[in-house]
């Protein structure tokens, strides 16, 4: 099943092309890896997708519906963190998961605690965000986005400026959010080891073109058979400006 359909996705400011002909689909089941160098057209791809900035050109289909046409519907069952989750640093875990779940209908006080257990933030929840490494904050962020059951979950660097604990936490959780609880996710980051780690899926983004769209496997494999590190596929494959 289509959780994501991008068809020729375009973004201009100006004369300035941001991305153009983006086409790609996201299935229920996969974790997909999107990578691409520094302004490469990332980060505007998925503010295209959540409708944080407006199309130029082209559709993004949410289960089905259009976010141009039915965006409440579109974005019901999304759930996102783009940049670093906003949070109230001077109020709990659970306060800030409150605030989140009033944005929604029906969200129970079970739920909060239930989503503070899958992040592993059940014996924190109480205590003040100000306290909590970055690791638990970007996990609190991730409870955040999935706090309305979402079917697609996409996550914007959601390892930057982690240490190695702080990684593999959110490494474990983006693996039991796709394993246990069937929600599709769209990960962007510089982080190659990692998106190997978690994804079966990779699409890579140059000056805002998609440039390939692969299994990890055909990512990592040359036309000749070659098998190659993903470090090694990248700059072969994908590379940016800097390596041009
Ligand atoms: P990074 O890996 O550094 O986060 P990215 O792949 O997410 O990069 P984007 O943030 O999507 O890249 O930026 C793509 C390009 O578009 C960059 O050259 C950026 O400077 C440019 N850009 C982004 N927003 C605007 C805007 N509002 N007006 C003009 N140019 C913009």
């Amino acid at each position: 099943m289509e959780v994501l359909k991008c068809e020729n996705l375009e973004k201009r400011v100006g004369k300035n092309i941001l991305v153009e002909n983006i086409n790609f689909t996201i299935n229920k089941g996969d974790v997909v890896g999107f990578i691409g160098a520094n302004g490469a057209g990332k980060t505007t791809t998925i503010k295209l997708i959540l409708g944080l900035i407006k199309l130029t050109k082209g559709k993004v289909l949410i289960n089905g519906f259009d976010i141009k046409k039915d965006f409440i519907r579109a974005i019901e069952k999304v759930g996102a963190i783009v940049e670093t989750p906003d949070l109230y640093m001077y109020l709990s875990g659970y306060d800030n998961l409150k605030i989140t779940a009033n944005n929604y209908k029906n969200i129970s006080k079970d739920r909060i605690y239930e989503v503070a257990k899958i992040v592993g933030l059940e014996n924190r929840i109480k205590d003040k965000v100000s306290t909590y490494s970055l690791g638990m904050r970007q996990r609190l962020g991730i409870a955040e986005a999935i706090i309305n059951s979402p079917e697609l979950l996409i996550l914007d660097e959601p390892t930057n400026g982690l240490d190695i604990e702080g990684v593999i936490e959110v490494r474990n959780l983006i693996k039991d959010l796709s394993e246990k609880r069937d929600i599709a996710i769209l990960i962007s980051s510089h982080n190659l080891p990692e998106i190997e780690n978690v994804c079966n899926r990779i699409i890579a983004i140059k000056n805002g073109k998609l440039v390939l769209d692969n299994t990890l496997e055909e990512f990592k494999t040359l036309e000749d058979g070659t098998k190659l590190t993903s470090e090694q596929a990248f700059i072969k494959k994908v590379g940016g400006s800097k390596i041009d």
